[in-house]
């Protein structure tokens, strides 16, 4: 009985030492908005002109790609490029519209020296992805980054794809696909350029990992689609059941 009253009184301090740590830990770094670093009055938010510069893709969206229609549709409605052409992955979901008022926000990250909003973000990735992580066997980042002007420490896709994981509890296979070849910029390049620019740029590294699995890729922007389609297809031909794909940011129309 004795050690009982012990143990709880031992949990409770051990329990108040825990608030005390997190609250020096808050009074040391005090809550920034994650995109402009102004104070805020929560952690892991955003201040109220973030809130309202930025533009989350919010449905209507075409049910594949993941493409913000500019007008009502039916549920269920897709776009008119997957209409002419479906893409090789099953689903696309995106948080965030790709454009002025994000590219800034999401090349800070690219740097890396701000990854403190990484744990923010996973979680309005898992989110967007909601109704994917159900028929989610691996989570596989994409390794590749596009902005080859800019020089990065880490692969920022890898660290979202990692975070992603812990939240929605499945396995991160970081090592299963590789880049073995760099890929010209795309910028200048039409929608066919774009696909044979990418098209061997791929390797499925770890094809036990990948076969007979449901995938889910992270990708951090999706810009025309080619990169994550040319993952997808060699998941796919290795083996894979299914390829879904979110990532962080999106152009209005990827594909
Ligand atoms: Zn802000
Ligand atoms: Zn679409």
């Amino acid at each position: 009985m004795k050690i009982g009253v012990l143990k709880t009184a031992g949990g409770l301090a051990s329990g108040f030492v825990r608030q005390g740590f997190r609250a020096s830990v808050d009074f040391l770094l005090p809550p920034l908005c994650l995109a402009c670093e102004q104070p805020v009055t929560q952690h892991q938010t955003l201040c109220a002109d973030c809130w309202k510069g930025l533009h989350f893709v919010g449905e209507p969206f075409c049910t594949c790609c993941g493409a913000p229609f500019g007008l009502p549709v039916e549920a269920g409605a897709l776009c008119g490029a997957c209409l002419h052409q479906r893409p090789v992955f099953n689903q696309a979901r995106s948080v965030l519209i790709y454009d002025d008022a994000s590219r800034p926000f999401i090349l800070k990250l690219k740097h890396g020296d701000r990854l403190h909003p990484v744990s923010a973000l996973a979680k309005w990735m898992v989110r967007a992805g909601h109704d994917l992580w159900g028929s989610c066997d691996v989570i596989v980042p994409v390794p590749l980054h596009r902005w080859r002007l800019l020089k990065r420490r880490y692969n920022q896709a890898a660290l979202l794809a990692q975070a992603v994981g812990a939240q929605v509890q499945r396995p991160v296979a970081v090592d299963a696909l590789v880049r073995v070849r760099a890929t010209a910029s795309q910028g200048h390049m039409n929608r066919a350029e774009r696909y044979k620019n990418v098209e061997a740029a791929f390797v499925v590294a770890a094809p036990s990992k990948v076969k007979g699995k449901r995938i889910v890729l992270i990708d951090d922007v999706l810009t025309s689609g080619a990169t994550v389609e040319s993952c997808a297809r060699i998941l796919l031909e290795a083996g894979a059941l299914m390829v879904n794909v979110v990532s962080l940011a999106r152009t209005k129309s990827a594909t």
